[in-house]
């Protein structure tokens, strides 16, 4: 049956099965993809916490430099902003768990090449590298089929990474920008994708810790650029629920 995803899941979370913390100690090595500095905190910031309590090795690999959250700040330009964001990125994982290792991609914020970019192969090549170095079994990636762009070529990215050097890798995906209703899309849920949700409710004041760490994105700390960036509460409101909903490759 075909699934639109904007009209079965995110308007009925509440029916997709909710599985407990148990359900990914099988996980094995995981590593969290994010396309921004704040976007594994928000879409996995409860996994990252349970597999962290349960032992699992879990790092997290920031795609792109966060830069383009407040382009026009003097007090804040590129080379500083990045450098908060990646501060930011620290601290939040430093309440999700303390051995959290995390790598910045640094790719230019709001240019993460797709596959019809230029440097689109470089980067493969780099992440092939990056993967290879590494016994990882389970990758959080974002949707494929995201709003934002640099989402979206962050999977691509990634899946063909991870294709092309034939690493066999548990896959799944986390929604960010469609929770928001003006701008979700009405994307069909690929056949072999499989919905489920994650009870994070043990952890969920780990997680609201760790987004409330990105104050650069959440208060106005960057003052200074009337086309700033700002996670509205209302966005915020669809990370604070006591479950992360998941799309899993199967
Ligand atoms: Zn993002």
């Amino acid at each position: 049956m075909t699934q639109i995803v904007s009209q079965t899941l995110l308007a009925h979370p509440e029916q997709i099965s909710i599985y407990p913390a148990s359900a990914i100690a099988d996980f094995g090595s995981t590593l969290i993809v994010a396309p921004h500095p704040d976007d594994e905190s928000l879409g996995c910031g409860g996994a990252i916490a349970l597999l962290h309590q349960l032992g699992i090795s879990v790092e997290v690999l920031v795609v792109s430099d966060g830069t383009q959250s407040h382009p026009n700040s003097l007090r804040y330009p590129a080379p500083a902003l990045r450098d908060l964001r990646e501060r930011e990125t620290l601290a939040a994982l430093a309440v999700l768990g303390n051995k959290v290792a995390v790598t910045f991609f640094r790719l230019k914020d709001g240019a993460v090449p797709n596959r019809n970019s230029n440097d689109f192969d470089f980067v493969v090549t780099r992440l092939q590298k990056y993967l290879s170095s590494r016994s990882l079994q389970t990758v959080f990636l974002p949707w494929r089929y995201d709003p934002h762009p640099d989402h979206r070529a962050t999977w691509e990215l990634l899946t063909t990474a991870i294709d092309t050097a034939n690493l066999s890798l548990r896959q799944i995906e986390y929604l960010i920008w469609d929770w928001d209703p003006l701008q979700r899309k009405d994307a069909t849920l690929p056949v072999n994708v499989k919905p489920w949700r994650l009870d994070i409710s043990t952890v969920l004041d780990l997680k609201q810790q760790a987004i409330a760490a990105y104050r650069s994105q959440t208060t106005d700390l960057i003052d200074d650029d009337p086309q700033g960036f700002r996670l509205t509460p209302e966005m915020l409101a669809h990370f604070a629920h006591p479950w992360e909903l998941y799309l899993e490759q199967t």
